[in-house]
Parts: C-alpha cells; structure tokens; sequence
C-alpha cells in the first residue's frame, strides 16, 4: 500500500491528497479465515519514508479527483461514457465504440488501447485471455479469479 504514493506523486495529485479529507493510514491488521486478528503491522516500521503514511479513500471522490487531475493536466476525459466495443484491424486494436450519455453511439480511432476497466476486463474477455488463478494462500476451496 505504502508503494501507492511513489504513484500519487508521479500523477501530481500529493498536494490534493494532502489537502483532502481522507482518512490518515499508518498500518493495517491482517485477518485470517478463523477471524483471528494480527498484530497492527506498521508501515513507518517497515519502511521510515515519508510514504508510511497514506490514506483511507472514498472510492468516488478519489475517482474524481484523478479524473480532474488528467483532465488539468491536458488528457481529454470523457465521463459517462461508456466503451461498448474495442474494434481490430487483424490482432491490433484501432478503436472502440463509445455508448455516449444521450444513448447515441461514436466510433474513435486510436493508436494504442490501454484497457484499464478492471474486472470488466472489455479486450481479456474478448480474446479470452483469462485464466483461473488458484491462490497458494486460499484454502477455502474457492479458486480466486
Ligand atoms: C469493497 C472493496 C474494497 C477494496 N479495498 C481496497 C483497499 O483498501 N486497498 C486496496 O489497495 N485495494 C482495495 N480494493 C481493490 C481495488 O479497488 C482494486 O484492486 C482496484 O480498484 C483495481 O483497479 P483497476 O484500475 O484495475 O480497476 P477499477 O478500479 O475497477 O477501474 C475500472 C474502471 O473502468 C470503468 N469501466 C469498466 N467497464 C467500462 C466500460 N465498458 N467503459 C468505460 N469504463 C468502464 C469502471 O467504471 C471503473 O471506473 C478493494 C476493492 C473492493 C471491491
């Protein structure tokens, strides 16, 4: 978590988390599947630089604040907007068809697509790309995907 705000500070976005009114992390417990806590494990111990404290977010207000980072910094954002389809010319991606907010559709062309849509996972699915991952550390049973 701590290696988190190495990434805060190369997108410009410190001084907001700074300011913001996120909650202060200093440490985490870990807890097993018995419920037994561990001991607060603490990152200023582990690793004295300034980036042993960082924060608890609030998924949407941090969402936001990153748009409104990229957007201030020159990238041209889109928000409900929603990617339908990522189009190929042979195994290279060219575009993506866009679900524009009043339900017409837009087709971009572009160089690169940097799939970032987490689970969703719009061009894995696609090309089918996934694979079950069984943790080491999982012993529930429920292979992790
Ligand atoms: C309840 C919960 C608590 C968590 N707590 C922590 C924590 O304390 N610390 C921690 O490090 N991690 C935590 N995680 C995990 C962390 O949130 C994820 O690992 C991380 O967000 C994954 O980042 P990502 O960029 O891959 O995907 P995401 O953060 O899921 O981002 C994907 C984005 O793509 C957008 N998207 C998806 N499909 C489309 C589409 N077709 N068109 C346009 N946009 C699309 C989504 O709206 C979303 O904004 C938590 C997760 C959950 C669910």
């Amino acid at each position: 978590m701590p290696e988190t705000f190495w990434s805060f500070e190369r997108l410009g976005v410190l001084d907001k988390m700074r300011n913001s009114d996120f909650i202060k992390k200093l440490s985490v417990q870990f807890v097993s599947h018995s419920g037994k806590e561990s001991r607060p494990f603490f990152f200023e111990k582990h690793d004295p630089r300034e980036n042993s404290q960082i924060w608890q977010v609030e998924r949407g207000a941090f969402d936001q604040m990153l748009l409104d980072n990229a957007a201030e910094k020159g990238a041209q954002c889109r928000d409900k907007t929603r990617v339908t389809t990522v189009t190929f010319e042979g195994d290279r991606a060219t575009g993506v068809e866009l679900g524009l907010e009043d339900d017409r559709m837009q087709h971009v062309a572009v160089r690169v697509v940097l799939d970032a849509t987490g689970l969703s996972a719009i061009i894995a699915n696609r090309l089918k790309l996934k694979q079950e991952y069984i943790s080491p550390f999982e012993n529930c049973g429920r292979p992790a995907v």
